[in-house]
């Protein structure tokens, strides 16, 4: 059976499934950064974003946020459930960096306490602005009441995965989740959250775990995501 591709974004397809409330999305190798600007494909990193994905979205279930994912359907492939999405770039930052620090006067490596939340537009014709929530509440994109559970997800998102992080001596410097609206209207974690979503740096050494190593040619993508993926999946 060929299934129905419904939307193919850089690095994610969405296939419809079996049931009308269930999507199938396949991670696939394609790496991006820059808007789209700088592109290659990677074999196997679809593979192991998966893997990191399905099992902090496993973590962030059992610690009480709600997410979109149903099971992990084979190498790169995950049931999720069928969310409206909204287009929003929801970012928590721990500590100054990337963008944070080209914009701001913070200094690089600096610690953000408490941590920063920051929404951008999702939108790469306009390299996702950011922006308030006056801005949010006048384009319709959420109400307050959504934006305010945005945000207190997005700080429960990061208690969690602080803990994780913090037990494989990795820094949490910043990620950046999406959320969508479910059948019942419930909010629930959608999208990914993996080494192309999240900028990590080792603890003792603060060398980039993350996109930043293609962002910025820094060394091998492929191994470093392998590395990764086999510190936070440990024996599965
Ligand atoms: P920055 O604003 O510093 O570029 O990004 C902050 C964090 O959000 C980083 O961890 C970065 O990987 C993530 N991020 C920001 N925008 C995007 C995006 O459009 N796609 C992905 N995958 N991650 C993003």
């Amino acid at each position: 059976m060929t299934e129905e591709l419904l939307y193919a974004g850089k690095a994610k397809s969405i296939y419809r499934s079996d049931s009308p409330d269930e999507l199938i999305v396949v991670f696939r190798d394609d790496i991006t950064a820059f808007d789209g600007g700088k592109k290659d494909v990677l074999a196997g990193k679809g593979e192991y974003n998966a893997r990191v994905s399905a099992r902090l979205f496993e973590l962030l279930e059992a610690a009480g946020v709600p997410t979109h994912l149903l099971a992990v359907e084979g190498p790169g492939r995950m049931r999720v459930r069928w969310l409206t999405m909204i287009p929003l770039e929801v970012i928590v930052r721990n500590i100054a960096a990337g963008s944070l620090v080209r914009n701001y006067p913070f200094e690089e490596g600096s610690r953000l306490d408490p941590p920063l939340i920051v929404i951008d537009y999702k939108d790469d014709t306009r390299h996702d602005p950011m922006l308030n929530d006056e801005i949010v509440l006048a384009l319709r994109l959420a109400t307050q009441a959504e934006l305010d559970e945005l945000k207190a997800l997005a700080l429960r998102v990061n208690e969690v995965l602080n803990g994780v992080f913090a037990d494989l001596g990795i820094l949490l410097v910043d990620f950046k989740i999406e959320f969508g609206r479910d059948a019942g209207g419930r909010i629930r974690l959608g999208d990914e959250i993996s080494m192309d979503s999240m900028r990590l740096w080792d603890g003792e050494t603060r060398e980039s775990l993350d996109k930043d190593v293609y962002r910025f040619a820094k060394g091998d993508v492929l191994s470093t995501y392998a590395r990764v993926a086999d510190r936070i999946l440990g024996d599965e």
